[in-house]
């Protein structure tokens, strides 16, 4: 027998992610566990290498497994693929084996045409809905197989909508919405020069080739380096029956975190819109409302999806992010996945997971992200303070920590307002070795060009002092000590602060508190750490300061002691060059005689926000 090389949902289960991909593994998890999964199947991660290794093509024997399981999802629906009486239409998604949200491309209602649309309307007695689904397929079709471009169908949008004089897409009527899809197909047609494709066999073949295609797209090349993911992965393909949340009113659809993911409290955290479709609720179209009002609008699927999540909870032992969809009242689960959270909140659920008896403590300190760590050891926002406050902008997140300070335009300026007692942010078109000593003063550091390893970007890092870099939509004016962003002038002396965790910069001062490693969840989890490992913990130090502040947090003795960086002060190198260039013994003495003093103490003041010295292990 040949390579399997697709899966129908219930033929999967959750341990094949590298095969089905996350979210297909998922969707027949979900599927095994009996919940409410719209059937399908995926077309798993070696089909798609196997695509790569044919020069970019789906061979025969994909294509023929592919229709095999078509013909399988028509038999479990009731349905037919194209069909007069009773369409079948499916969603063709991507799906990876890491989750790379929003990376990789999605197209909705596949398996509409001229034919299908008008069964569709009439037989429904809701035209609107499907002319909505007929323009939303031609839009993601163009955009996603043939790259036509979202921005020309999204046009056509706007002008209808201020033709009718209506602000909502939920307020154009199916006549509007079926001449969209007339005039989306002329834009096709006239991009492409050739009709929108009307058979579904090649709607479906065009749509996973598509997706296939978009495991090499630049944003999901540029994801992957960010995050390790290998390239020979590939992605998985998951072919989906549709479930739709735009038919009315008593439709919607919306996604949730089973936990807080910013600060891991226990609580339904997420967002829903009736009578949409996919995207719509992260995409802005409209305002969605929060989760706690699906309680109103559909009482018993909510209350199905407060069961779903309890469920999905205990089964992963983990913070839930799910996509859902309600079709006239009745739930439909789309995707499960481990939620991505931020560092206090992956303390904190840990820390509660385990006193809810749902995982060890060794479980505990694995599901923790060591590169997380690093941002609770600077200091942050006060949470309160924070939710308060609206970001003005957002750059480059390139030394994380929280800082609030007033802003000075200097390196000689940080230094002389720091002495006074001032908090400040030095902004800067960018950083030279010179500023160092400005830098140190700093509560943080602002730029205006400069990526991820520039110069202030490197050196922030290396004191642990917050950067946001590259924010090229800051109008700089060095002379006059201002400058402007986002339709505001700062002024030498105006407060601003700076999330180096995500890039975000406020203009306001938001208080910060410090970094606490010894108490609260953090300890916990470093005491379980400390219980469970079998190495010892050693730190490279070439100072006094880095060792004492080593001691502070832990280390177990220094493992890496970079003798030459004791040399580097002003008044020590002449001498050490004095010593190396020395002929006799006598000589080098003499020389070794001008060395004052053990080597840091020069400087042994903890610098604000050092953090804490590279730790190794041995
Ligand atoms: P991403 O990986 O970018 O999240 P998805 O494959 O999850 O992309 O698809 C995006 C959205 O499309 C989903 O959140 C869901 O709202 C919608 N969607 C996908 N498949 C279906 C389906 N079978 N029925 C209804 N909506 C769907
Ligand atoms: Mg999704």
């Amino acid at each position: 027998m040949g390579t399997k090389y697709v899966y129908s949902f219930d033929q999967g289960n959750g341990q094949m992610r590298e095969l089905l991909g996350g979210k297909g593994a998922n969707l027949a998890e979900m599927t095994s566990l009996g919940m409410p999964v719209p059937q399908g199947f995926t077309i798993t991660t070696e089909a798609c290498n196997q695509y790569y290794t044919d020069g970019e093509v789906i061979n025969d024997d994909i294509q023929a497994q592919i229709m095999e399981y078509i013909l399988k999802l028509e038999e479990t629906t009731g349905k037919k693929f194209g069909d007069l009486e009773n369409p079948l239409l499916v969603s063709v998604r991507s799906g990876a084996r890491a989750s790379m949200p929003g990376m990789m491309d999605t197209i909705l209602n596949l398996g509409l045409n001229e034919d299908v649309v008008q069964v569709m309307a009439r037989k429904s007695g809701n035209p609107r809905w499907a002319y909505d689904c007929y323009r939303r397929f031609i839009q993601m079709y163009s955009d996603v197989v043939m790259e036509v471009g979202k921005k020309y169908f999204e046009e056509l949008i706007d002008k209808m909508k201020a033709d009718r004089g209506v602000t909502q897409d939920t307020e154009l009527t199916a006549d509007d919405l079926k001449e969209l899809a007339e005039q989306f197909k002329a834009e096709y047609k006239e991009k492409i020069g050739a009709d929108f494709p009307s058979d579904p066999k090649e709607q479906l073949m065009g749509a996973v080739k598509a997706v296939f295609r978009s495991w090499n797209n630049p944003r999901a090349i540029v994801y992957r380096r960010m995050n390790d993911i290998p390239g020979s992965w590939g992605t998985a393909v998951n072919v989906q029956s549709m479930a739709f949340g735009n038919m009315g009113d008593d439709c919607g659809t919306g996604v949730a975190f089973t936990r807080n993911p910013a600060t891991g409290e226990k609580e339904l955290m997420g967002e829903f819109l009736t009578n949409a479709q996919g995207e719509d609720v992260v995409a802005g179209v409209r305002t969605p409302m929060p989760i706690s009002q699906m309680a109103d609008k559909f009482p018993e699927a909510f209350a199905q999806f407060k069961d779903v999540c309890q469920r999905l909870e205990n089964h992963y032992h983990d913070m839930q992010d799910m996509e859902f969809t309600v079709e006239n009242g009745k739930l439909y689960m789309l995707q499960t996945r481990n939620g991505k959270r931020t560092a206090a909140a992956a303390i904190k659920i840990a820390c509660d997971l385990v006193d809810e008896g749902q995982i060890t403590e060794q479980q505990a300190v694995c599901m923790i992200d060591p590169k997380q760590l690093d941002a609770l050891l600077h200091p942050q926002f006060d949470a309160k303070a924070l939710k308060e406050a609206t970001p003005v902008a957002s750059a480059l997140a390139a030394s994380p920590g929280a800082a609030c300070g007033k802003v000075v335009f200097s390196a000689e300026e940080a230094k002389e307002w720091a002495a006074r007692g001032e908090k400040v942010v030095l902004v800067r078109l960018e950083t030279s070795p010179e500023d160092i000593e400005g830098m140190v003063a700093a509560q943080g550091i602002l730029t205006v060009r400069g990526g991820m390893t520039s110069h202030a970007a490197v050196v922030a890092r290396g004191m642990g002092t917050c950067c946001v870099s590259g924010c090229g939509a800051i109008k700089m004016d060095e002379e006059n000590k201002q400058f402007e962003l986002s339709g505001r002038t700062y002024h030498e002396g105006d407060w601003i602060s700076l999330d180096g965790t995500t890039g975000n910069i406020y203009g306001e001062a938001i208080p910060t508190v410090p970094a606490d490693p010894n108490s609260g969840y953090f300890a916990r989890i470093m005491a379980w750490a400390d219980k469970y490992r079998q190495l010892q913990v050693r730190t490279n130090a070439d100072n006094p300061r880095d060792t004492k502040q080593a001691v502070e947090y832990g280390a177990q003795g220094i493992g890496l002691c970079r003798t030459e960086h004791m040399f580097f002060e002003a008044d020590r190198i002449p001498a050490i060059r004095e010593m190396i260039c020395s002929d006799t013994v006598e000589q080098r003495e003499k020389a070794l005689g001008h060395v004052r003093g053990p080597p840091g103490l020069s400087h042994d003041r903890p610098l604000p926000g050092s953090p804490p010295p590279r730790v190794r292990p041995h």
